[in-house]
């Protein structure tokens, strides 16, 4: 008799749910990426115990109709790709339908929403992938989708984190990149705690930069720019004005002491380490310290692949060694021209 069997679906769901979403902080960053392909111009996120026992993410995007509402926690749901090549020009953050039903595999999940034209918001509730129930419902124009007790089905999981401040400030990392780098967009994060903030929305970047890390830091903002036609680049930024690492040790105030990197390329939030590892050794062989840089990398859409892992955060391109060799010799350049000048006042 042979040993080899078939998992069930319920098993192989959860499992592919827990890879998905390791921790709440990827629940956040897939429903704010949901809100904003939704074209949401507020995002507000609500928390209890770091997202573990509660999250919440409500926008004023375009909402989801009541005919959708049934299928959009099932797995590979999605309205945003129809075929393998549409994968090949991504213009939205999602596209492989996973994030609401991973959700929903791990957690209790409700959703309210209401397309403008709708008469009525909808809810539903969803477990394991589907529906459980739906009804009429009071909400105005948007979504709401929350998530209760992460994890509950997942006890090894749940045992591994215990530590709600680390998870909280996991969620805050993620909301202020994308608060950074959508300054037109107001984004609020409320847990009860002295991290809550909101962004006006109003498209000023320093101001945001100025809020979320300190005056001291958006004050001393440069931009960043490349293009490249050579190699179908441009690159938008900006970074906090280096200062020497002896300065640095002498700072007291530990948001002054943090270093912020963000990359987004085509408009998402991923981790490309050669490049980080570039730009960090412009700085350590200078024995510089860059406490703020965010950039926006944009490529041509045939040239990266955005399918590498379920999380979404890395990414392939085309040419990635000359890529980041133009881009590291672009910002080398813009920190050796800006010390040339304060050349008689090195700690400046
Ligand atoms: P994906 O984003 O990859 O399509 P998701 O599971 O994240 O997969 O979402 C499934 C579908 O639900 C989306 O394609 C979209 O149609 C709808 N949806 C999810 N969140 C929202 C939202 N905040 N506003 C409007 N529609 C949404
Ligand atoms: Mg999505």
């Amino acid at each position: 008799m042979g040993v080899i069997q078939k998992l069930p679906p319920e098993v192989v769901n959860r499992m592919a749910a827990g890879e998905v979403l390791v921790r709440p902080s990827d629940a956040i960053k897939e429903l704010v990426e949901n809100s904003l392909d939704a074209k949401a111009t507020e995002v507000a996120v609500t928390l209890r115990n770091g997202g573990m026992s509660f999250l919440q993410v409500v926008d004023n995007g375009k909402g989801i109709s009541r005919d959708d509402l049934e299928l959009v926690c099932e797995r590979f749901a999605t309205s945003k790709l129809r075929s393998f090549e549409d994968l090949l020009q991504m213009k939205t953050y999602g596209f492989r339908g996973e994030a609401l039903a991973s959700l929903s595999q791990v957690s209790k999940v409700a959703i309210v929403s209401k397309p403008k034209d709708q008469e009525c918001a909808y809810s539903g509730q969803y477990s394991d992938g589907k529906m459980t129930s739906s009804k009429p419902s009071a909400g105005r124009n948007g979504t709401c989708v929350s998530a209760t007790d992460m994890f509950y089905n997942i006890p090894s999981r749940k045992k591994s984190m215990t530590n709600s401040t680390e998870e909280s400030s996991r969620v805050s990392d993620v909301i202020i990149r994308f608060a950074i780098h959508r300054p037109d967009v107001s984004f609020s994060l409320r847990q009860m705690s002295s991290s809550d903030f909101r962004t006006s929305g109003d498209g000023d970047f320093r101001k945001v930069v100025g809020l979320l890390l300190g005056k001291e830091i958006s004050d001393s903002i440069q931009d960043i720019g490349m293009e490249s036609q050579k190699l179908k680049i441009s690159l938008h930024g900006c970074m906090a004005r280096p200062i020497a690492a002896a300065t640095a040790k002498l700072h007291q105030d530990k948001k002054s002491r943090q270093k912020f990197f963000s990359l987004f390329i085509n408009g998402r939030s991923v981790t490309c380490t050669e490049l980080k590892h570039g730009i960090d050794e412009i700085f350590s062989s200078r024995s510089l310290i860059c406490r703020f840089m965010a950039l926006s990398l944009k490529l041509d859409e045939s040239r990266v692949d955005v399918n590498v892992h379920p999380t979404k955060k890395s990414v392939m391109f085309l040419e990635q060694d000359e890529v980041i060799g133009a881009i590291v010799e672009h910002i080398g350049g813009i920190v050796t021209e800006m010390f040339d000048e304060s050349a008689m006042d090195p700690l400046n």
